[in-house]
């Protein structure tokens, strides 16, 4: 059995054997692995290992960061393949999405290797008689982060490329659904030339981020996960006096206008509700059809549905779904479909018989139409292939069923009307808006960040919010006296 470590003080480092769990192939059902849990004292070894590396790290030049980064990006590059099976072996997820996600997380490492520009601050010459002003920013310190199952390798590389470049030192807990690919990526940085201590990974649960959330050392917190756990930790973290910025669950809406093109937007509404079993934040999840669209949209969505091929991503290299990362979780997603079905949707179509042949964790894509905004299937955060088509009358009442809803992470409009799109991106109440794009994900010089349920604290992640996140800001008058102009003066400092 593969027995999955941490990484702490640059070396992998078994656990002392006191708490492990199990790692999963989810295509296949069969444990593939034991992941070390990480005990007080194990968190508290890489955290003291982080503490220490600060010490130098922040006084390493920006440049020579940046040239770490750069090597670490190339490595990344040239092991993609090898993260994507790593990813795919154990979350589930086919290779191409895997592939996917590791280019989008080699988006933020790129980003993060520009740290010279983005650290400048600001300079004021003579903001008074001999005084200068300047700004600069500053690390925090030891900083953690907290990430989800469903992108191992990504959602880590919105954090610790930039608190490293920004001179931070890190401590990662992944989730221990899928440990390897994390665990894998700690390897590239120490062969890129990161010196050990400045960032750590410990593995495990609820244990070890406690820990991290209490830990006097631990200045600020990552995290990335579901709403409750997102508002637990936001509220302990700061409880703690860290900084925190946590991100939450979702309901993405696609409004579907009648003049949209209604091809082009089943395409989009199936990518983007079943693509990675829909399993990602910013999955499509709400289909609202706007008057006469919902008929031809919901036959040209379930026309698509039959070709889709669902299946083994390291056996099968034409599946383009995987299986859901839990039975426990397949069996609560599939649970959906029955209770749409009795709160009185249409089930145009229940995934589940697609997938009965196969051992893993398998659910074919499921439709769910004339959906109503009190029924379970609309209201929770399904996280899984099930996708609900409410039918409204017109456009106000569909951007109020996005402003409405508890969560703001993504919401997207399908439209040909130049008015409509621009309207609906000054009133949609989410953080990321996609205008005939279904995913809205911004670009690594961007932020991602939802709105209202979907993140607590003030400040989104990667992109310029996250070089804000990962320092200080402070500022410095200097004066450079001339010792003929010296004077006691008991007043306030002010303009001379
Ligand atoms: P999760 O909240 O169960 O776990 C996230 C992390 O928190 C993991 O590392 C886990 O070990 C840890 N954790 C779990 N329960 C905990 C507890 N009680 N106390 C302390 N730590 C705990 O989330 P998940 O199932 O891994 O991921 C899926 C969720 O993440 C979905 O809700 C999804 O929408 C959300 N997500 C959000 C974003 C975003 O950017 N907003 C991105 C990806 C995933």
């Amino acid at each position: 059995m593969n027995r999955i470590h941490h990484w702490i003080d640059g070396q992998l480092t078994p656990g002392t054997g006191e708490r492990c769990g199990p790692v999963f192939n989810p295509a296949t059902g069969a444990q593939t692995g034991e992941v070390d849990f990480a005990t007080v004292a194990e968190v508290d070894a890489a955290v003291a290992s982080a503490r220490e590396a600060f010490a130098f790290w922040r006084e390493v030049p920006v440049g020579r960061r940046s040239e770490i980064l750069f090597r670490y990006r190339d490595l990344v590059d040239r092991h993609r393949t090898d993260i994507a099976r790593l990813l795919t072996a154990e979350h589930g997820k086919v290779l191409a999405d895997a592939a996917g996600e590791v280019s989008r997380g080699l988006e933020n490492i790129e980003f993060a290797c520009g740290v010279g520009q983005l650290l400048k601050g600001e300079h004021t010459e003579q903001a008074s008689s001999g005084v200068d002003v300047y700004s600069i920013r500053q690390p925090l310190g030891v900083v953690a982060g907290i990430t989800p199952f469903n992108f191992p390798a990504m959602v880590p590389m919105w954090m610790y490329p930039n608190a490293i470049a920004c001179g931070n030192t890190f401590v990662l807990k992944p989730s221990e659904k899928d440990p390897s690919a994390p665990l894998f990526t700690m390897e590239l940085l120490a062969t890129a030339g990161l010196p050990p201590g400045v960032v750590n990974l410990v593995q495990g649960d609820k244990v070890a981020v406690d820990r991290l959330l209490a830990h006097p050392d631990v200045a600020a917190v990552s995290f990335v996960g579901s709403t409750p756990v997102a508002r637990a930790i936001y509220e302990t973290g700061t409880g703690c006096g860290k900084r925190v910025q946590a991100l939450g669950g979702a309901k993405n809406h696609m409004i579907v206008l009648p003049d949209a093109d209604v091809e082009l937007a089943a395409d989009a509404a199936v990518s983007a509700a079943y693509g990675s079993s829909g399993e990602r934040c910013m999955a499509i999840s709400a289909v609202v059809a706007v008057g006469s669209v919902a008929e031809p949209l919901v036959a040209a969505i379930d026309a698509r549905l039959d070709k889709i091929r669902i299946g083994d991503g390291l056996e099968d290299p034409d599946a383009e779904m995987g299986p859901l990362i839990t039975a426990e979780h397949r069996d609560r997603v599939a649970g959906y479909i029955d209770s749409g079905r009795a709160d009185g949707a249409a089930v145009v179509r229940d995934g589940r018989p697609d997938a009965a042949n196969l051992d893993g964790w398998f659910l074919g894509p499921s439709l769910l139409d004339h959906v109503t905004p009190d029924m379970a299937c609309y209201r929770d955060e399904i996280f899984g292939p099930v996708l609900s088509v409410l039918r409204v009358a017109g456009y106000d009442e569909a951007v109020s069923l996005v402003n409405d809803n508890p969560w703001g992470n993504g919401a997207a409009i399908f439209t040909r009307d130049g008015g409509a799109a621009r309207r609906f991106g000054f009133e949609a109440g989410a953080g990321m808006v996609g205008i005939n794009v279904p995913i809205p994900v911004p670009v690594s010089y961007y932020s991602f960040g939802g709105w209202k349920g979907s993140l607590f604290g003030d400040t989104h992640m990667y992109g310029p919010e996250g070089i804000h996140f990962y320092t200080r800001a402070k500022v410095v008058t200097s004066r450079w006296p001339d010792p003929a102009t010296s004077s006691v003066d008991l007043g306030f400092p002010r303009n001379r």
